[in-house]
């Protein structure tokens, strides 16, 4: 049967609504140059009269928080620009899942355009550089030509471009590790196990060597670093001890904690995926500080150098340069400080916000979650629609729904307030609240096409 191409009309038939483009007001350009280097597009799309009353909002970062406004967010009351340096949302908590191939990358984005904006220039792919709250305005810098800098006109600003990955100093780090955070590292992490596991091979590679090449050292005991540790392990359980049959007792995971692994559970799951860890041949529990970290390993703070072809890095959290450069109150770790209904602390036009990993609120510190950044996205969503039907604003409140975390083998824990569980029946709720949470339908068949796929015939060991 011969398919014709989809045609316009056709497409309300057949996606979910939610996926269309809702806008598709003539654009009208005006641009002027200011007398610095900067290109300035405050007065943009001020054709129509519904467009004049329009405030302007600019949402930095399309993460956990900015997205969540950004779909959210009753478009009849606001122009939305979006400034990010990622033109997608990723998924994070199934980021660790692509690093071995469990799922695909493409699987765990969704692209903003997606959510419809009035104008296509409504999204800037771009980076913030700094904010003159005074003149309401914001400073971007192209991230595709760094030089094409210009100015953007603000009438409310969301601040959510969440954090860096913190090194606290060590030395090596930056040079010689990978982070966890975006889908660039999980890529770059997938292509690293399988260069190391083709260069273990290579004809007259000594054992030593070939030992280091195969040895993984994960550094940092929360959720992300023992979720990849449990992809992992995964992996080689299903795939690697099938494909690489003659290495498999070779390679091995250290994972370095100074303190408790998974701190943030309850003592009880804590103590059962330690259990699991040490259960398990390959992999090993390291209680100790990284000082220094080189192409070939990494050294402890007793002095202790361990060989390995691959560092993984994930030890909380850092300010971004945006935020540490930016002249508002900050808290000891480098977040912005707002007030309970989200307004930045020192910004006394009340019109900037900050939300998710860069802010915290002053006394009432919540922890840096997709939940929490979500749930301030969408509250700020609808705050800033109460300012337009003068309606009052209710100060920001947040009842955790609790966590979860995979520890691998099919096994999982949940910590909710009203039910503590591990192991099979915690996987399987574990799988279904993040295929529930996916945030779109293209993600909610693709997830479990590829958790399919990978049961069937095995994780995609190609490299490219
Ligand atoms: C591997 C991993 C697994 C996780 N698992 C879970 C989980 O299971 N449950 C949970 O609740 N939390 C989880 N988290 C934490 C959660 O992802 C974060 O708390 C959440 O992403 C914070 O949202 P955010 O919007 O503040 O920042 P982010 O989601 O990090 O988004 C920041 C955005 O800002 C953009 N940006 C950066 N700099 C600029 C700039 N100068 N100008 C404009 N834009 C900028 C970035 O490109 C990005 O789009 C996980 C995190 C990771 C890394």
């Amino acid at each position: 049967m011969k398919l014709n191409k989809i045609q316009p009309g056709m497409m309300s038939s057949i996606l979910p609504k939610r996926l269309l483009l809702h806008y598709s007001f003539p654009t009208f350009l005006t641009r002027r140059t200011s007398s610095s280097s900067f290109t300035t597009l405050g007065n943009r799309h001020l054709s129509s009269n519904s467009s004049q009353k329009r405030e302007k909002l600019v949402i930095l970062g399309t993460g956990w928080g900015g997205y969540s406004v950004l779909k959210n967010i009753n478009k009849k009351y606001y122009d939305v620009i979006v400034v990010s340096p990622r033109n997608h949302f990723l998924f994070t908590p199934l980021l660790a899942s692509t690093t071995v191939g469990t799922l695909e990358f493409r699987s765990i984005i969704e692209p903003v355009r997606n959510t419809g904006f009035r104008h296509t220039d409504h999204f800037h792919l771009s980076e913030a550089i700094s904010v003159d709250a005074n003149e309401k305005t914001l400073h971007c810098q192209n991230v595709l030509v760094p030089e094409k800098a210009y100015k953007i006109k603000y009438d409310k600003l969301v601040i959510a471009v969440g954090a860096l990955s913190n090194t606290f100093g060590v030395p090596g780090v930056y040079e010689h590790s990978s982070f966890l955070k975006e889908i660039a590292d999980a890529r770059n992490i997938r292509n690293r196990i399988l260069n190391n596991f083709e260069l273990a091979l290579h004809p007259g590679i000594s054992p030593e060597e070939r030992k280091r090449l195969l040895h993984i050292v994960i550094v940092g005991g929360g959720p992300t670093g023992v979720e990849f540790g449990a992809e992992f392990y995964d992996f080689l359980r299903e795939d690697v001890s099938r494909l690489y049959s003659e290495e498999k007792d070779l390679i091995s995971v250290s994972l370095i904690e100074a303190n408790k692994i998974l701190s943030s559970f309850s003592e009880g799951l804590q103590n059962y995926a330690v259990k699991k860890i040490q259960s398990r041949k390959q992999m090993k529990l390291v209680q100790s500080h990284v000082t220094e970290v080189h192409e070939n390993g990494v050294k402890l703070s007793d002095g202790t150098f361990l060989p390995c072809g691959l560092v993984v890095w994930s030890t909380g959290l850092a300010p971004r340069p945006f935020v540490k450069n930016l002249d508002f109150e900050k808290n000891q770790s480098g977040q912005l400080i707002t007030d309970e209904k989200l307004n930045v602390l020192g910004d006394d036009s009340k019109s900037i916000y900050a939300i998710g990993d860069c802010a915290n609120i002053q006394g009432n510190t919540l922890p840096c979650t997709a939940q929490v950044a979500e749930r301030q996205g969408k509250y700020l969503s609808t705050s800033l629609e109460c300012l337009k039907t003068d309606k009052e604003v209710e100060p920001f409140a947040f009842k955790s729904m609790g966590m979860l975390a995979y520890v691998g083998n099919y096994k999982a824990l949940t910590d909710m307030p009203a039910v503590q569980a591990q192991g099979f029946h915690s996987w399987l709720l574990w799988r279904s609240a993040y295929l529930t949470r996916l945030g779109s339908w293209r993600l909610r068949m693709q997830v479990p096409m590829d958790w399919t796929k990978t049961l069937l015939f095995g994780r995609d060991t190609s490299r490219f």
